[in-house]
């Protein structure tokens, strides 16, 4: 029994513990065990919190035990994104400037797992400051895709997707600032979804760029996504961009799985000559497969989205450059140079110097560039327009259309170290990511197949208007269940142990 524990999805686990069949102490032990066994090589975790897992475990046992009426996920264990504050556990966001810090407080997030009771199975790698599409940014070192120890597991969150795909972890905690949930789910054969902006509290999360980020789920099914979902998302007092209003109801949505009469817009933009030749073929597979289920699959333009990587990469290190001006040796994390003679301005910079990695530094430059008085305008201004296009482009496609899908990314996963040293081949890898994240509305990431010419997984990108996080789950699930009816399983179970 204990063998297969770490292979059930979380609403079988959450059913089995609801049932009594299995404690969460066990299905925590079990995954604790699959980390013990296989992290050494995945490098998925930066930090395992066995004792709180185990904790959480036995209190949500005792509590079932002694009769209380629990929520669905209740007991099943997690993995969190190291970009998440969470009290007392290190969270350094990949980089060596805020290594051994303990964070005084939880984020919103992590409150909702805790009143919830899931276990937190510990801390996920990710590239330094959740700037990448590899997770080779981390200063810690790469994290492995399960699928091919030899390639990366996209990036920033690789590290949450590579403990999903590889059995450490039913579900994980993403965020996606321009693809960091989504990309890492299409090249592990996982899901991933970016919920609408302000869907989910950023309160404690470290902000990459505080107008583009959004904590989501990653899980193994579009289901399991939708639960912790439901967990996760709702208004937060304490983030001042967090949405009022009612969660849409994503379960019920993930249960619907009926696409027909939908109408989806295939992104003319965002699939072409510059997607892998197995890629454009499981998504043309899809589109034929859509319609099959009664869905009115047509084309529509979004000629602006051409240039959303270009003012993605004015934003965020605008964003960015300002958001991390906080890190500076005097207030958490490390301290450099304070040798006694240094004067304040030294220490800072001494710190800063020796606690980013480059890729870090680059986005720093190029935001404090972007935003400097005379440039102003002709950057930071040109492309603040460009994002105003790029939401006029969304607008006018939902007029016609209930969803819209692409390619979640152009290739499979590529091998690591192959883009580590060219930032623009790096950055590409975000094209069809990005422009959900400018205009701010929710897109999810799911499986549709292996890629012929390299057997790796290919992900297909279904985006909702703004708010309707649910028409994600709703498609998600119909093309799940008819592909894993062609498949005879979920894709994932296919992945190499
Ligand atoms: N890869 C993109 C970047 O490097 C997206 C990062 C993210 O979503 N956090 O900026």
């Amino acid at each position: 029994m204990t063998a297969d524990i770490t292979r059930l999805s979380a609403a079988t686990l959450a059913a089995e513990l609801a049932g009594k069949q299995m404690s969460s102490v066990e299905a925590t032990q079990a995954c604790l065990d699959r980390i013990a066994e296989v992290d050494p090589q995945l490098h998925a975790f930066l930090y395992v919190d066995a004792e709180g897992a185990l904790a959480t475990a036995a209190s949500v046992d005792r509590r079932r035990d002694a009769g209380e009426e629990l929520p669905a996920l209740a007991g099943v264990p997690i993995a969190l994104k190291d970009v998440m504050a969470m009290r007392g556990v290190p969270t350094t966001v990949g980089s060596k400037i805020l290594e051994n810090w303990r964070p005084p407080y939880d984020a919103t997030v992590v409150s909702r797992l805790r009143e919830v009771g899931l276990p937190v199975l510990g801390k996920t790698n990710m590239d330094e400051f959740a700037m990448g599409s590899s997770t080779e940014y981390s200063a810690y070192g790469p994290t492995r895709n399960p699928w091919d120890h030899d390639r990366i597991p996209g990036g920033s969150g690789g590290g949450s997707a590579a403990a999903v795909a590889g059995f450490e972890a039913p579900l994980a905690i993403g965020t996606d600032t321009g693809g960091s949930i989504r990309q890492p789910a299409a090249v592990t054969g996982t899901v991933g979804v970016k919920p609408t902006y302000g869907a989910v509290s950023r309160y404690g999360l470290v902000a990459l760029a505080s107008s583009l980020d959004q904590a989501g789920p990653c899980a193994r099914s579009v289901m399991d996504a939708a639960l912790l979902h439901e967990v996760i998302a709702g208004h937060d007092p304490r983030d001042s961009t967090s949405l009022p209003g009612p969660v849409p109801d994503v379960v019920k949505a993930a249960r619907t799985a009926d696409v027909r009469g939908l109408k989806v817009g295939l992104v003319k933009e965002l699939n072409g000559p510059g997607y892998q030749a197995g890629v454009r073929q499981r998504f043309s597979e899809v589109v034929e497969l859509l319609t099959a289920l009664g869905a009115d699959v047509r084309e529509v333009s979004c000629p602006n989205f051409t240039y959303a990587l270009g003012a993605y990469y004015l934003i965020l290190p605008s964003e960015a450059s300002s958001n991390l001006a906080r890190f500076d040796g005097m207030r958490y994390g490390i301290r450099l140079g304070d040798d006694g003679e240094a004067n304040v301005e030294e220490v800072m910079a001494r710190t800063r110097e020796g606690g980013f990695g480059p890729e870090v530094k680059r986005r720093i430059m190029l935001g404090t560039y972007a935003l400097s008085s005379g440039y102003y305008d002709e950057f930071y201004g040109q492309a603040q327009k460009v994002r105003t296009l790029v939401q006029r482009d969304f607008a006018a496609a939902f007029a016609d259309c209930d969803v819209l899908i692409s390619p979640t990314c152009p290739t499979t996963a590529f091998p690591i170290g192959e883009k580590v040293d060219d930032p623009l081949a790096m950055y590409l890898n975000d094209i069809a990511t990005i422009p959900v994240n400018l205009a701010g509305n929710g897109a999810l990431s799911m499986p549709i197949g292996l890629a012929p010419e390299d057997g790796l997984p290919v992900g297909l990108q279904v985006i909702a208007p703004p708010r309707l996080d649910d028409r994600l789950y709703n498609v998600g699930a119909a093309v799940e269940a008819a592909l894993e009816d062609r498949w005879g399983h979920p894709l994932i179970e296919e992945a190499p142990q």
